[in-house]
């Protein structure tokens, strides 16, 4: 038994989750918010205890610090030797990692070069590392890739219709995001609803703020929707996914914003929050589409339409499909955003939903899909920190 630390730094957070391994036992758990503020947020949760402090954290390496601190003093781990390893969430992974990798020089070496496609997130997950490398030298230390399931795509499923040399020279393809997650929910199917057989087609549906679909087989992806980077693929909370790329052009020349600018709206101001002029979040946006705004009505059936079309396009990608899964934020707790899919998918799948199920189905598993379904459709809530910490138990144990 031993406790492995699951990290996920951001450029201004640093979310956290302590497990007993490889019991998969949760000790503990918090986040570090606004990192670089006067009033930052830290928290921890534990035993059912929960504290939230407001204070000056400037750097990363303070965030780290207090983490640790409260882990003594709250008596969660008497010394720091307990903690045998930590894995890092590194959202790029290029086509250097198609799993997980020990964080050694080699690593943090690919992850520096990998910074222009993710100049967001890289310099944070390096951060996050040095950080807890500092206080924690001897613990085994990994990087866990959101990018490493989806390298089994074949070049048909990741290349662009670009001239080719700017995909030799600059690696520019699709390398897909949320890979942990997806990897999850497709294990959880097959060794909970296939009895083990992975030979099953799953299209698997992460659908949060951030949001994007994979289509599986033999356990392995074979597509998914995120591109480049996460801005590609279906609508988001303020992504607008794909698009045609002519608008970004056209959208430069119009406005006489730089294309830094534009690119930054795409990312920030788009997706729900651009549609619905409301919010990026679903509920608020549900809520004034319920009162009759059209706009916030429009940004749902749009949202829903974006990934109706890729569900259809993975069931002919998978030569059909055995099952859906729906999980993250919106999907996992939302019966209505899962109905306006069901709606726009369930007639050309021969779904047959048990509305009842849906509706009781918020924030846990099961299955909505009633006797007779051609497809079995599940709500699985991910969990992409137990993914990190099963790595770290193998690569304690020298078997990663
Ligand atoms: P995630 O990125 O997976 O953490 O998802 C967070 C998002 O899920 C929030 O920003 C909301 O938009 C959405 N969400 C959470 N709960 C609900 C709910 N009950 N109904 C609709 N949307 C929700």
């Amino acid at each position: 038994m031993i406790k492995c630390m699951a990290v996920n730094a951001g450029s201004s957070s640093i979310k956290y989750k302590l497990f007993e391994m490889p019991e998969e036992k949760v000790i503990c758990e918090g986040l570090v918010e606004r990192i670089g503020h006067e009033d930052a947020h830290f928290r921890i949760k534990y035993n059912g205890t929960k504290h939230d402090d407001y204070l000056p954290i400037m750097d990363h390496k303070v965030g780290v610090k207090l983490i640790l601190e409260a882990l003594i003093k709250d008596g969660i781990v008497k010394s720091y030797d307990e903690i045998k390893a930590v894995g890092h969430r590194v959202v790029q992974g290029g086509k250097y990692f198609s799993k997980s990798a020990y964080f050694n020089e080699d690593t943090e070496e690919k992850i520096t070069k990998l910074i222009p496609l993710d100049p967001l997130h890289a310099p944070a997950h390096l951060m996050g590392f040095h950080a807890f490398k500092e206080v924690l030298p001897e613990a085994v230390t990994i990087a866990v890739f959101d990018t490493a399931f989806h390298q089994s795509m074949a070049p048909e499923d990741y290349l662009y219709p670009i001239p080719y040399e700017y995909t030799e020279k600059y690696d520019c393809r699709r390398y897909g995001a949320h890979g942990t997650s997806h990897q999850y929910l497709a294990n959880k199917a097959i060794k909970d609803y296939f009895h083990g057989d992975a030979s099953k087609r799953i299209i698997t549906l992460h659908l949060g703020s951030g949001a994007s679909l994979c289509a599986i087989k033999d356990g392995k992806c074979v597509a998914t929707s995120m591109g480049l980077t996460p801005l590609g693929g279906v609508m988001m909370g303020t992504r607008c996914g794909d698009i045609d790329p002519s608008v970004y052009y056209y959208l430069v020349e119009k406005t006489g914003k730089s294309s830094a600018e534009i690119y930054d709206e795409l990312n920030k101001k788009s997706g729900f929050l651009g549609v619905s002029g409301i919010s990026n979040d679903t509920r608020d946006v549900l809520s004034a589409a319920e009162k009759g705004d059209e706009r916030a009505m429009n940004s749902i059936r749009l949202w829903a339409r974006r990934v109706a079309d890729f569900v259809g396009s993975y069931t002919v990608r998978l030569g059909g499909v055995d099952m859906i899964i729906f999980s993250a934020g919106i999907t996992e707790n939302s019966p209505t955003f899962r109905k306006f899919i069901l709606d726009d998918i369930s007639e050309a799948l021969k779904i047959k939903v048990d509305w009842a199920k849906n509706d009781l189905l918020i924030g846990k598993e099961g299955e909505i899909t009633a006797e007779g379904s051609q497809v079995r459709v599940l709500v699985i809530p991910t969990d992409e920190e137990v993914m990190i910490a099963r790595d770290c138990f193998s690569a304690f144990e020298g078997k990663l």
